[in-house]
């Protein structure tokens, strides 16, 4: 089948048509468009693409090869977003272009995919005038009605397309902006149903940056003075209204603070009155074990003898056996 071209100043992306949905014609003309979403897949690519087509789920999807399929019609509305409200307007398919990348939410994604992503993103942005802001996760979108575990819509149904969120990311694939807060938590609509998820979105902690460069170090012998002993994937703290107001205390724990008597090792956190609270297994997370405290500094993970604090364990890297202490 033919491919398509789409010519935009310097460069010009290719995009198939191999996969392109028997759903189109029933899809009706979207009437605006103002946010680009962004999903991951959580399967692999054949079943992917398959499924997307034969659904209409999505108006793009993107490979790990760096593929670009078009899946429904550019200016239809595609299935995509499910229960969903941004800025108190629900039914986000309404008003948004979605692109799925096949891959998962909390795996980092190989660079060549990334920056398919990001031309794919650039031209759109272009053809819609969207800001960096306006490229968002599903998982920002999307919504949980009332249930058996949470008696009010919640934000946190899905954790779809997170790492889209994360700065480490978001400098590859070009975008300087982000959603400093959630509009519809804020305002009340909805309660925040997945505190983990909201850190990743709003909160400082950058789950993907360790798989990737960080911006901010220096190229080579740019600077004598520049500092090589940490990496910090926090960026420069903003205005005052970058802040969540619920989110100041989270903020907190990821100030780092290496007073002198942090416990290095099992017998330091014994000496200082820590106790063991469990230890991670299938089914057993951290979060089940020390609730929201998971991720303070005053929280500490031994593993292989090796003690870490919660304000910088990589939350992907917390293995089964894993002990966690605090006071
Ligand atoms: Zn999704």
């Amino acid at each position: 089948m033919a491919l398509s071209f789409y010519s935009l100043q310097a460069s010009a992306i290719e995009i198939s048509n191999r996969y392109r949905s028997p759903r189109n014609p029933e899809r009706s003309v979207r009437k605006a468009t103002t946010l680009i979403i962004l999903h991951t897949t959580e399967a692999p690519e054949r079943s992917s693409l398959n499924k997307l087509s034969e659904r209409g789920e999505a108006h793009y999807c993107v490979t790990p090869s760096g593929r670009i399929f078009a899946i429904v019609d550019r200016d239809r509305e595609a299935y995509h977003a499910g229960r969903s409200m941004w800025n108190a307007k629900e039914d986000v398919d309404k008003f948004s272009i979605g692109i799925e990348c096949v891959g998962y939410h909390n795996e980092p994604m190989g660079i060549v995919q990334l920056k398919a992503i990001a031309s794919l993103v650039d031209m759109l942005k272009k053809m819609y005038g969207l800001s960096d802001e306006a490229v968002i996760c599903h998982s920002h979108v999307a919504y949980g009605a009332p249930n058996k575990w949470q008696k009010r819509r919640h934000r946190g149904r899905k954790r779809c397309g997170m790492l889209f969120a994360t700065t480490s990311v978001r400098n590859i694939l070009d975008l300087s902006s982000k959603p400093r807060v959630d509009p519809d938590t804020r305002a009340g609509r909805l309660v925040v149903g997945d505190p983990y998820l909201r850190n990743v979105l709003y909160g400082k902690m950058d789950i993907m940056a360790s798989h990737y460069p960080s911006k901010k170090q220096p190229a080579k012998s740019t600077s004598a003075k520049a500092p090589s002993a940490k990496k910090s994937p926090v960026k420069k703290p903003k205005a005052a209204n970058v802040a969540e107001t619920k989110n100041t205390n989270v903020k907190s724990t990821y100030k780092i603070s290496a007073h002198k008597s942090s416990p290095k090792t099992l017998n330091d956190l014994k000496a200082q009155g820590y106790k063991c609270r469990g230890t991670v297994a299938k089914g057993k997370t951290a979060m089940m074990i020390v609730g929201s405290k998971w991720k303070s500094s005053s929280t500490y993970y031994v593993i292989r003898g090796k003690v870490t604090s919660g304000s910088s364990i990589n939350p992907l890297r917390i293995e089964e056996g894993t002990a966690i202490w605090t006071k």
